[in-house]
């Protein structure tokens, strides 16, 4: 939106609010008049705050008709709202909470629509065609990087059906106080993301040998899903699938070469099935969605986050599986999420990932506060209580029908509450974990985040963003405050272009320019 031509606007969120964003880029200058006749006592920058009335010392300052702060003194209307003038509120109590109180009337089913996906033997459907390499412990990392290149050059190009070969690298497996009861988290993200639909149940190690993550320990019997013939140990009564590991340790190596070749040899016959895979038509039911945000600003909430909401309402109405995340994003709206619950067990398993975040974050002397980033605030955001507001709407309206604790792997579909950090990589890491096979992600700030393992679609809160990163954004939800799209189209474009992309019908900018993070776990267990 061009401040020269556009006139002054705001935009508000409930009729409620007594404050609203300034939606013209750059911001405008005091004087600028709106088309209510409010005049700006002030500049105001793009996505920050404007008081709408008089707000007293002490008075309720209301966004999205939630209380985001208290006024810290008598503020003027038309005067920039930021978040030196506000008191933020207290976290609700958790208990008390509205326990599935929505009833809403179901939402038609969406049917007749279809991807291209990759059927695996467990009855998941991949997105991508990728042999990944599991690592038991950080200490192979620089040997399974060396062999991956090799593969990758040596190999791949025989293989043409096989999109990429991924190393899983992570910093645990050794070093690290193993029998604590929240060593749970990071070992059964390692083991599940293993098992994420775009690996087709290819499960090969790298191990050390002396790590205290033994492949055993990381890969018990039963957890690698039989392919064929060709995988399976102890035929017979106690069928199961070989456990496939190179050791470095082991007496038979003779140098460093001897350990890539292995890796190399054993890479080869998991590429050979790989290959033989072909796509085929299935229901959009099989997508397993994972949406989380990063450097949101103000237009997040206005734009990307409800526009992604409106999709997640299509997933669920197409029988897929959706995932939102980021507890310290979503707990200032816990009455918002409890209330939608299907059942009661479902608002007792939120509740109880709220309150062992709340004591994870007392462990280390803080709370939910220490999430915003000095950008949030730059973008408009005064204090968690607003981001959360705008952060939940990705939830869509749907009935949350699932929790799932961080790490865990999701077997159901409809929408789930999968717990994790709001820290984008490690939000993204625990969702691969779940078994997410395509990933949405909404910036406001700008971020080139990307995985190697699932394709990232990125979608942009503002046209100014979306233009200079022209080639980084997939989606602009910032013709939405500009007037040229609603939310419901911004909504439906994804829809139709998590199809293309599940498809393999088109690739996303991250996957265009290969950005990838690290895979990055939640370990709140001691190391030692
Ligand atoms: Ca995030």
């Amino acid at each position: 939106m061009n401040t020269a031509t556009t006139p002054p606007l705001f935009i508000t969120m409930h009729a409620s609010d007594n404050v609203a964003i300034v939606a013209n880029d750059g911001g405008l200058p005091a004087g600028a008049v709106f088309t209510s006749g409010l005049a700006l006592r002030e500049h105001v920058p793009q996505g920050h705050k404007v008081a709408l009335t008089d707000l007293a010392a002490g008075s309720v300052v209301r966004r999205y008709n939630v209380p985001i702060g208290y006024a810290l003194k008598d503020i003027p209307a038309g005067s920039w709202v930021h978040e030196r003038l506000l008191k933020m509120p207290d976290a609700r109590e958790l208990d008390n909470l509205p326990i599935a109180t929505v009833k809403r009337e179901p939402m038609a089913a969406l049917e007749g629509y279809t991807f291209e996906g990759f059927r695996n033997p467990d009855g998941s459907v991949g997105t991508r065609n990728i042999l990944a390499i599991t690592q038991t412990v950080q200490c192979v990392a620089g040997v399974t990087d060396f062999a991956v290149q090799r593969i990758k050059a040596e190999l791949l190009p025989r293989f043409p059906n096989v999109d990429d070969v991924v190393a899983l690298e992570h910093g645990y497996g050794c070093g690290v106080a193993i029998d604590a009861p929240d060593a749970i988290i990071p070992i059964r993200t390692l083991r599940n993301i293993s098992l994420n639909p775009n690996f087709g149940g290819e499960v090969m190690l790298v191990s050390l040998g002396c790590e205290k993550l033994q492949p055993e320990r990381l890969m018990p019997p039963g957890t690698i899903p039989l392919i064929d013939e060709r995988n399976v140990a102890d035929v017979g009564n106690n069928a199961d699938a070989k456990l496939d590991v190179v050791c470095l340790q082991d007496d038979a190596h003779i140098g460093f070469m001897s350990m890539v070749e292995s890796i190399m040899r054993q890479a080869e016959e998991h590429l050979e099935r790989l290959n033989a895979r072909r796509r085929e038509t299935v229901p959009a039911s099989e997508l397993v969605v994972g949406v989380q945000c990063g450097g949101s600003d103000a237009f997040s909430g206005v734009t990307a986050n409800p526009a992604v909401g409106f999709c997640t309402d299509l997933l669920v109405r197409a029988g897929a599986s959706v995932m939102f995340s980021e507890t310290t994003e979503v707990r200032d709206g816990i009455d918002q999420l409890t209330s939608r619950a299907t059942t009661p067990e479902v608002a007792q398993a939120m509740i109880r990932e709220m309150a062992w975040y709340d004591a994870y974050l007392k462990r280390g002397s803080v709370d939910r506060s220490a999430n915003t980033t000095p950008g949030n605030k730059k973008g408009g955001l005064s204090n968690i209580v607003e981001k959360a507001m705008g952060s939940i709407v990705k939830s869509g309206s749907a009935p949350i029908s699932g929790v799932l604790a961080p790490g865990e792997k999701l077997k159901q579909k409809g929408l789930t509450y999968a717990a994790t950090p709001a820290s984008d990589f490690i939000c993204g890491t625990l969702q691969l974990a779940a078994g997410m096979n395509l990933h949405v992600f909404t910036t406001g700030r700008g971020t080139p985040y990307g995985l190697a393992e699932v394709p990232v679609i990125k979608v942009a809160t503002r046209s100014d963003l979306a233009r200079r990163w022209h080639d980084l954004m997939d989606v602009n939800a910032g013709t939405i405050a500009d007037g040229t799209a609603t939310i419901d189209e911004v909504g439906w474009e994804l829809f139709r272009l998590m199809l293309d992309v599940a498809s393999g019908r088109k690739k996303t900018w991250a996957e265009q320019w290969k950005l990838h993070n690290s895979l990055v776990l939640f370990n709140p267990a001691p190391v030692t």
